[in-house]
């Protein structure tokens, strides 16, 4: 086990995610929230195959968030336009019973006078 270098704490081991070191180990002090900044690297620096498809994943994590936003909008057009159908079946049924009463009354008046 590696101990910190600075206060003698024990370390843990750690993964990098930065673009620089994706997927590279490194020690951390255990202390760190009581101060003690120490990290050191358990291992070399990432090869350039790590760093490229961190790249492309960095790419398609963008990708996936913009489908989520525009997932979102959809969902939001998608509750109007249903406010809007249920709006005009409203309309729908009103102009049937317009539609309706308006025939009995034309079929009374020819049939009464
Ligand atoms: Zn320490």
């Amino acid at each position: 086990m590696v101990v910190c270098a600075n206060c003698g704490s024990p370390t843990i081991v750690k993964t990098s995610w930065t673009p620089a070191n994706p997927g590279r180990k490194f020690f951390c002090c255990i202390t760190r929230c009581r101060g003690c900044g120490f990290v050191d690297w358990a291992e070399g620096p990432s090869c350039e195959r790590a760093i490229e498809v961190f790249r492309h994943f960095g790419a398609l994590a963008y990708q996936v968030k913009d489908h989520e936003e525009e997932a979102l909008r959809m969902t939001s057009e998608i509750r109007q336009l249903q406010e809007q159908a249920l709006g005009m079946a409203v309309k729908y049924t009103r102009l049937k019973m317009i539609l309706m009463f308006s025939w009995v009354f034309f079929i009374s008046y020819v049939a009464f006078h």
